[in-house]
């Protein structure tokens, strides 16, 4: 959400078209601060959407796209992103709805680390990273003999600047999929993630980082983005170690403000940190 609670309420969520070559994705803000994505296969024009928590808006971009819906990707079982999947379900019957939990709701395919499959011509990767939940998984997506960047649906693991709460899971947890996981895709990647938290995020950057210069100049980008009601999303995954401290638990700057000096104990104390930050409104 943007910092300012009069604007949250006053601005409109617009939805975006990244379009590539051989893929597009449509964002689809969702609830107060939630992303839907729509991921198109261009060649055959087959369709996946991830967290469809809104199917009514999922069905009228399809309609709008002209595109034939196969696949739900949910990241995890909280109901900002699993919750509408049965209604989905039942507005467009067939669908493979594929999930890393069984509290997923509507669940059809079960996933775990490193399977596979396909939209259409676009190669889908599963990537198991437990601690926001038990069952999260990220979507990795690339075309053969492309170019362009790969996509990563990050949903409750990792957000622009930030990540999600160790509600079910530790910092080694984290540190793993964030740093060997995440952190080992191409540095292209495209990174699409659950929610719109990408200013409050970068505050918290600040005032861990105060003389980083990368976090100062992406949030006056993220607020003056905000305020006009649009996205922030995608970053990319090179972006994300120059601001993210959950990405730069490695640097000393970040190690210097938690006092620790291994990267998993500074991802455990940041974390802390962060769960009791105030967010300076401004
Ligand atoms: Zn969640």
């Amino acid at each position: 959400t943007c910092a300012e609670p009069a604007l949250l309420h006053s601005v409109v969520r617009k939805s975006n078209l990244v379009e590539q070559a051989n893929m597009k994705i449509e964002l689809l803000p969702a609830l107060s601060d939630n992303y839907m994505y729509l991921l198109i296969d261009v060649d055959s024009r087959e369709a996946a959407i991830v967290d469809p928590v809104e199917p009514i808006k999922v069905v009228e971009a399809v309609r709008k796209h002209g595109v034939k819906l196969t696949t739900v990707l949910t990241t995890h079982h909280h109901w900002d992103h699993a919750g509408g999947n049965e209604k989905m379900l039942k507005l467009m019957p067939g669908l493979k709805v594929y999930g890393g939990d069984d509290r997923v709701d509507a669940i059809t395919k079960k996933v775990s680390h490193s399977n596979t499959f396909k939209v259409g011509s676009l190669n889908v990767k599963c990537l198991s990273t437990p601690c926001h939940t038990t069952g999260h998984i990220c979507y990795y997506v690339t075309k053969e003999n492309s170019t362009e960047p790969p996509a990563v649906f990050t949903g409750d693991t990792l957000f622009v600047a930030g990540c999600g709460k160790f509600f079910e899971g530790t910092a080694e947890q984290m540190h793993k999929a964030l740093i060997e996981i995440l952190g080992r895709l191409p540095p292209e990647t495209h990174v699409y993630c659950g929610h719109e938290y990408t200013v409050n995020n970068l505050k918290f950057a600040r005032h861990v980082e105060p003389d980083n210069e990368v976090i100062q100049e992406k949030l006056a980008w993220a607020k003056e983005k905000c305020n006009n009601g649009e996205p922030t999303i995608p970053s990319t995954l090179a972006d994300e170690f120059t601001y993210n401290p959950f990405m730069r638990v490695k640097e000393p700057s970040v190690q210097e403000y938690v006092k620790q000096t291994d990267p998993i104990e500074t991802m455990r104390s940041l974390r802390k940190e962060k769960d009791h930050f105030r967010v300076p409104k401004e």
